[in-house]
């Protein structure tokens, strides 16, 4: 049993799913797991409609139409016959969308978020399964929210494994093709919940470790993990191979070839993960598993933009000790900041924080009662594993640096 992921961008176009069975041809699909992302860019397209719920009703109907319009043209482009049922079938699924909309009362932006943006995997996976059905790799379409169990912490879901393993176990059937959808899961009233973003490949990982998978592979855009993302750092290298616990530090650091959660459960059971280009499907890619050391052994780059670093002083020059850092860190957690970085000193305290759910207004407000608050938006965080001096020089050329921590692989740099 393996378990191949397929993000957004391998699935983007009619070319895309027709590359995505030609990669299935090529390896084989019987005894597959496929979990498949939304195409392109639909999460975000549906992340617009949420706010268009929300604070823009006047452009709500016309975000929808743009999503259906976009996955009309791949079914266009996929299928010959527009009486084919499969047109009904994701007409159903915005019809679906566009009830639950109209009927929510919920104000709860975060549950209006999941039970919207789910809709961007099931319409995919809708078009995929029958796609592949028609041109005669046959396989199952599951609905991944009878299968992953969570609690409802909506937009960052956990997820409850012994439900889990036990929907999975006494519920499929691992000798065909079957295909389901990355990124959510559903709560005890079975609710939409989804995992956080970029979370398929955690799906992924969830399914393997629940299966007891051979392998994972995600199929992407890249010839595997690079020692930097490409779209920012010139000459980026292939890393043949490393370890789980480099993968996860550098996943941590936000390298976003990888979702950082899904290493560990991999790990756990020592399932190796590739990670291949779905352009050439022959090539080697990366093999991520048990205490391979990093081939080649090279600097490896993260950079992470629009991060806030906020610096904290006392009022009056009294220490920062324990108790001001546990308030510092109980607000942080209130108003869901992830962490970054932290640098203290006698007097003073600085983090870079990651304000996904946009809470950085009320966070400054109370911390502002309590310290002198220096905040600068928009910085970017560059992380570099295995770092060398001609490293670090050539990365801060040209750059403001406003903090830098080193530990003994690790330099972290904070830049304007
Ligand atoms: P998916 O469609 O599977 O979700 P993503 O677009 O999220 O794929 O991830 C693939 C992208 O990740 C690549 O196109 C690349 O720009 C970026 N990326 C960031 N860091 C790395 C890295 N270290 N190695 C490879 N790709 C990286
Ligand atoms: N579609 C989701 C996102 O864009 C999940 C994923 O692609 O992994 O975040
Ligand atoms: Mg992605």
């Amino acid at each position: 049993m393996r378990v191949f992921k397929f993000g957004g961008a391998s699935v983007k176009d009619a070319n895309g799913v027709k590359n995505l069975a030609k990669v299935l041809s090529k390896t084989g699909h019987k005894g597959t797991l496929i979990i498949v992302s939304a195409m392109g860019k639909t999460t975000n397209a549906l992340e617009t409609v949420v706010k268009n719920y929300f604070e823009n009703k006047d452009e709500l109907q016309s975000s929808i139409q743009d999503i259906k319009k976009f996955h009309n043209q791949i079914l266009l482009d996929l299928f010959e016959n527009e009486r084919h049922f499969v047109f009904n079938t994701v007409k159903l699924l915005f019809e679906e969308l566009s009830g639950f909309l109209k009927t929510n009362k919920s104000p709860d932006y975060n549950f209006v978020y999941d039970q919207t943006i789910g809709y961007g995997e099931l319409v995919s996976t809708t078009i995929i399964s029958h796609y592949l059905n028609e041109i005669g790799l046959k396989n199952t379409w599951l609905d991944v929210r009878e299968y992953i169990k969570t609690d409802n912490y909506y937009r960052r879901a956990n997820v409850e494994w012994d439900l889990t393993q036990k929907n999975i176990t006494s519920n499929f059937d691992t000798s065909q093709l079957n295909i389901t959808q990355g990124f959510l899961g559903s709560d005890a009233n079975n609710f939409t919940t989804s995992l956080g973003r970029e979370g398929s490949d955690y799906t992924a990982a969830i399914f393997a470790f629940c299966l007891n998978a051979t392998s994972v592979t995600i199929w992407k855009d890249v010839p595997g993990v690079l020692n930097a993302d490409p779209r920012y750092f010139e000459n980026a290298k292939l890393l043949n191979q490393i370890s789980y616990r480099e993968a996860i530090e550098l996943a941590f650091y936000g390298a976003s070839v990888i979702h950082p959660k899904t290493l560990q459960p991999l790990q756990r059971k020592e399932i190796p993960l590739f990670v291949k280009s779905f352009l050439n499907p022959e090539n080697a890619g990366t093999c991520v598993s048990k205490g391979k050391t990093l081939d080649p052994e090279i600097p490896c780059f993260i950079v992470k933009k629009n991060q806030i670093l906020i610096s904290l002083s006392s009022l009056d020059f009294s220490y920062i000790v324990e108790e001001n850092i546990s308030d510092i860190f109980n607000l942080l957690h209130l108003y869901k900041m992830k962490v970054d970085v932290i640098q203290n000193s006698a007097i003073s305290f600085s983090v870079c924080i990651d304000n996904i759910y946009n809470n950085l207004e009320k966070l400054l407000q109370h911390l502002k009662a309590k310290f002198k608050v220096h905040c600068h938006e928009n910085v970017s965080l560059y992380t570099i594993r295995h770092f060398t001096p001609k490293a670090i020089n050539e990365l801060e050329v040209g750059k403001t640096v406003l903090l830098k921590q080193l530990t003994q692989e690790t330099v972290q740099i904070v830049t304007k």
